[in-house]
Formats: C-alpha cells, structure tokens, sequence
C-alpha cells in the first residue's frame, strides 16, 4: 500500500487492529506478535533504471517481501564519476561495469530483468509501456506492458541542449559509457586525420581544436584528462602534430566549477592557464554547426566563432521525454522537474516513487520549516532581538542565503513576514539561524549526483524492508509513534565532500565543514576514495590494474 496513506490504527476487540491502506482497505492484521496479514501475495516491485539509484535500491532491497521486476536499456551498472578516464584509455569501459544480474545475485535473489525503455508509464492503470533495447538483436521492436503495484522510477535525465541549433546534430556528451567511448576514438581519429599528408595546415589547427562547453565538475575532467593525453602520450606518438593541438573551454558563467568552494576554482582556473587550456568564461554558445561553434560574450554582447574539430557538450541535465510526460499525466506539467515529497513519493500519485537525478525533493518543506522558524521566532519570549534587528538578520540571511529570497517571495510566506511586522518583541537569533542554516543545507546540498541518488535507494530499500513489519505492527515502534506525520523518517542527505580531478595527478577536495584540499596528496586519496567504491571486487581489480597499466605502458590510442 501506499506510504501516502497512513495505517489508521484503531483497537478494537480480541486484541486485533483494523489498518487501512489503498489496495486492501480494510484488512484485518494481528497483533498477537507474530501472525502475517491475511493476504499474503507478494506486491510486484517494478524499478526502472540500472543507475546509481536503482542499484543502490536493489543492492539493499531484502526481497523476501516483493517480486522485483526491472526494466532498463542497459543491463549493467555504470560507475560514472570514471567515465572521464574512460574517454582517455586511462581506464577501460568494461573496467567501469557491472552486470545487474552480477549486483543482485550477490545479495542472495534473482531479478526478473528486462533489458527494454519504458516509453509510457500509465499511472491510473499502473502499467508501464516498454519497448526492446535498441543495443539488442529485437533492434528495439518488441513493444509490451508491465504491471506494477508499486513502481520506482529511477531513470536518470539527459543531457540539457538548451535547444541549442546544431547541439544534438554536431557535440559530443559524456553521460553514457558509449559516449565515453565514441569520444575516446574521436579524440584519436582527430590526430590520425590531422596527421595526413593532403591535409592543409589551416584544416590541421582546426581539426586538432577540442572544444568544452560547460565548465562544470564533469567539463572539466574532461578538459583535464584531454589534456594529459596530449601531453604524456599523445605529443610521444604524434611528435609532428601534437603541439596544434588546442583545447578550449567555454562557460556561460563567470568562474568554472561554480559550485565548489572559491579556492577550489581559483585553483582550477590558474592550473588550466598554466597548461595552455583557453578558459573563455562568460561564453554563450549559441549554435554549433559542422565546423564551428559560435559563441556570445555575455558582458559585451559580442559574438565570435571557433573552427573546431571537436566539440563536447556538458552544460547540465533535463528530463527524459517519458518523465515529462508522466508529468503532464499527474498533475505536474508546469514544474520542471518531477517532485516528490521528502519520502520520495511522487507528489500526485499513489505507489510511485522517485529517486535520483529524474526527481526533486519539493521545497514545500522547507517553506514549512521557514514558517515553523518565523513562528517560532514570533513566540520566543527569550530572544535577544528587536524587530530592527531582526530585519536586519533577515536582510543578512538573504544576502547569504539566496535561495531564501525565493520563497520570501512566495505569497505565504510574505504573509509571515507582514505578520512579523507587528511584532515588537524579542527573538533568538541562535536558534533562528541555526534553523535557516538547516534550511540551507537541505536546499542546497541536493545536487544531481551519484551520492544523492545512492543514498537515496538504499533510504527507500531500507523503508521497503521494514514495510511489512509496519503492516504487522501499525502503531510503529514507539520513536516514531509522535512524529503524527509517517512510519518513516522522511530522506536526509548526507553529504561526505566531492571531488574535481584537474589533471596532473592533481585533485581538489571538499570535504564537510569546509576543509578544502588540493594538490598531488588529494589525488591518492581520490584513487583511494574511487577504489573503495566500484560496486564490486572485479571492477575494482580491473580499474586499480588499468591506472598501474596507464602509469607503465601509457595509454593505449588504438582506435578500435
Ligand atoms: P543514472 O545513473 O543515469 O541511471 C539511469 C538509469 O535509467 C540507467 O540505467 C538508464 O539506462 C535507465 N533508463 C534511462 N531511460 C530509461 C527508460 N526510459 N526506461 C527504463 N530505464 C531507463 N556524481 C557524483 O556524485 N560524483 C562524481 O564524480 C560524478 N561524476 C560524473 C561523471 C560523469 C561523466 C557523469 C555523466 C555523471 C557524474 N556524476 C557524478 C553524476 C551521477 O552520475 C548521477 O548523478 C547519477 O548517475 C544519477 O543516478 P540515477 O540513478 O538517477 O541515474
């Protein structure tokens, strides 16, 4: 049943309870301490993806309870933080892969796996629209259905365009392992062709001219990796062309890596100076087309246009066609991205859950949090501050928190602030700020990456398996009995730092409570960090012996 519906728990007599759910509205359970429920079919779990959260899901689900179906084009798990080393030939794509079937047999249960997309998810029949794999010999033309009773939608996005003219057509990405593939040959296909003979100089430097467009985490590695090629092997095995090569990075804002901490892109910026790599911030790319990408200056308005051989596109993610029309289907067409609620149930729909990059956490919650602080701050007889001040705290926590500002703007919360007007008491900041802090940190800290979307499956997998047991026991165990709100503790993130490898053997790191380390050291710890958490013991093998390889050999440039 839904975790929408609460377990209406009433005592009746004999000792028994009457808990309501939605597929089986009046259902007659023990508390003897022990009997099973009544109806004792198993509910058809059926998840979509193979990515980071749905693995993490499965790899935690106890599927005693459930009959688990997945449905996925890709019948392996991607370790995607490697997938830059991959379009190098640092690391090889099979070292970065793990068979799904490999991930859950090893947790003691077998998956009915169907390697198809889902093209439609009809929630009001709860049945799912799939089609075959284009990787598989059907070619993609095997179209069927799957039903679900509850259904878990971890899909991914794609990569944003933008709407960009000539983006899809022209640019690369590097969102998949066969992108990074088709990147790492394109990478060497550009210096064979740059190598002919009848080849003119002009048509040399612009073949050997590698475009990045996004100065993102991901942008960047790839810029950085590119450039390491270049230099440790590429400039050995192609000694005539090596030194036209050029790789320029193009961003829209004005620092790369904008999301880390400010020393971390200073460091970033000066590094790629320092190795030849064109930083153009304040660049918008505006079209690509066969040769060229054209860019606007966003200070001058200026335009200009790059010859380029190469052009790889990273500027961000947006949602997959079937989630946006899944979107229109339950209500929620005008957001633009799909919303759950802080349990990952997909707001406006019963038995469906959203984890990963496909969703948001809607911020309803945190508007609610900023009006039980205002509240609570309006109630505080044993303040320290004056409306004047308070005004002023109020002023300083949007400055520093801008993302507050938002929903200050928002009607309810305006009305709050009109509230607070009146108000001439005193208020404790401590506490005030310590809540907006925790506001903050629940806004900002859900970036669209593979942390989040692990701790994501393994938070629901960890609901799943007790979900019988609350069936069993409706009143819960007693720490949750004065929540009023759930069975559940709503998903908290935890964020343990992030890395930007920046070439060189070097990486930055930041980790919690703002350490921020760089240099040489940080990239063993990146190399420990990485190892420790490839999905299983021969993806780790085959990833430590492809760096080992890498650091004896080189890497390899056969374009295969
Ligand atoms: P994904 O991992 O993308 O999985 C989506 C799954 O859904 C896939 O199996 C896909 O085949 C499947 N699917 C797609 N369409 C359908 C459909 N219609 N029906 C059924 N199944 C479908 N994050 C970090 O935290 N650290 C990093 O260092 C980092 N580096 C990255 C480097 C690169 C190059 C990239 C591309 C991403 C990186 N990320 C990193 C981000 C991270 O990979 C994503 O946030 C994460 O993959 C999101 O997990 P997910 O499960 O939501 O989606």
């Amino acid at each position: 049943p839904s975790l929408s519906k609460l377990l209406v728990v009433s005592t009746v007599g004999g000792g028994s309870l009457l808990a309501f759910s939605d597929d089986r509205p009046f259902q007659r359970v023990s508390n003897d301490g022990g009997q099973k429920p009544e109806c004792n079919k198993k509910k058809k779990v059926v998840v979509l993806g193979t990515g980071w959260a749905a693995t993490s899901f499965l790899k935690n689900l106890k599927s005693d309870s459930y009959e688990v179906q997945v449905v996925s084009p890709r019948n392996y798990f991607a370790f995607t933080p490697l997938l830059p080393s991959v379009t190098s030939g640092t690391v090889e794509a099979r070292s970065v892969v793990e068979p799904i079937r490999n991930i859950v047999k090893k947790r003691g249960y077998q998956i009915d796996f169907k390697e198809a997309e889902c093209l439609k998810i009809d929630a009001s029949k709860k049945i799912l629209h799939c089609k075959s794999a284009q990787a598989t010999n059907l070619g993609g033309k095997e179209e069927f259905t799957v039903d679900y009773d509850i259904l878990i939608i971890a899909v991914g996005a794609q990569v944003n365009t933008f709407n960009t003219p000539g983006v899809s057509e022209y640019a690369h990405f590097l969102k998949e392992v066969e992108d990074a593939q088709k990147l790492r040959n394109t990478v060497i296909d550009c210096f064979e062709r740059a190598s002919l003979p009848s080849v003119s100089d002009e048509e040399r430097k612009r073949i050997l001219h590698f475009v990045v467009v996004g100065g993102g985490p991901v942008g960047v590695e790839f810029a950085a990796e590119l450039h390491d090629i270049v230099v440790q092997d590429i400039s050995k095995l192609y000694p005539s062309v090596s030194n036209l090569a050029k790789i320029t990075l193009l961003e829209a804002g004005d620092h790369i890596l904008n999301m880390y901490d400010k020393r971390i892109t200073q460091f970033a910026e000066t590094k790629f100076q320092r190795d030849g790599i064109d930083l153009k911030t304040g660049s918008m790319v505006t079209k690509v087309s066969e040769k060229d990408v054209s860019s606007k200056d966003r200070a001058t308005g200026q335009c200009s246009t790059l010859p380029y051989g190469l052009v790889v596109w990273s500027t961000g993610i947006a949602p997959r066609p079937v989630i946006l029309d899944f979107m229109k289907q339950i209500g929620q067409g005008s957001r633009r991205v799909l919303a759950t609620d802080e349990w990952l149930r997909v707001e406006g729909c019963d038995n469906v859950y959203a984890l990963g990059d496909c969703a948001t956490i809607n911020q309803r919650k945190v508007m609610e949090d900023i009006s039980a602080i205002f509240g609570q701050a309006k109630t505080n007889d044993a303040g320290h501050l004056n409306k004047q001040e308070f005004r002023e705290v109020i002023g300083d926590i949007t400055e520093r928190y801008p993302q507050v500002e938002l929903y200050l703007k928002k009607s309810k919360v305006k009305n709050m602030v009109a509230l607070l007007d009146k108000y001439e008491g005193e208020i404790d900041i401590e506490k005030f700020e310590k809540a907006l802090s925790e506001v903050d940190t629940q806004m900002k800290n859900l970036p669209a990456t593979a942390q989040v979307a692990a701790q994501q499956g393994e938070y629901l997998a960890k609901c799943f398996n007790r979900m019988e047991k609350c069936e069993m026991y409706p009143e819960g165990p007693r720490r949750f009995r004065t929540s009023g709100q759930h069975r559940f503790h709503p998903f908290r993130y935890k964020h343990f730092g992030q890395f930007a490898p920046l070439g060189g053997e070097q990486t930055a790191a930041q980790l919690p409570g703002d350490w921020v380390s760089i240099g040489h050291s940080t990239q063993w710890l990146w190399y420990s960090v990485y190892a420790s958490k490839l999905v299983s013991w021969r993806t780790r093998m085959l990833v430590v012996s492809d760096w080992f390889r890498r650091y004896i050999f080189g890497r390899d440039t056969s374009r295969i």
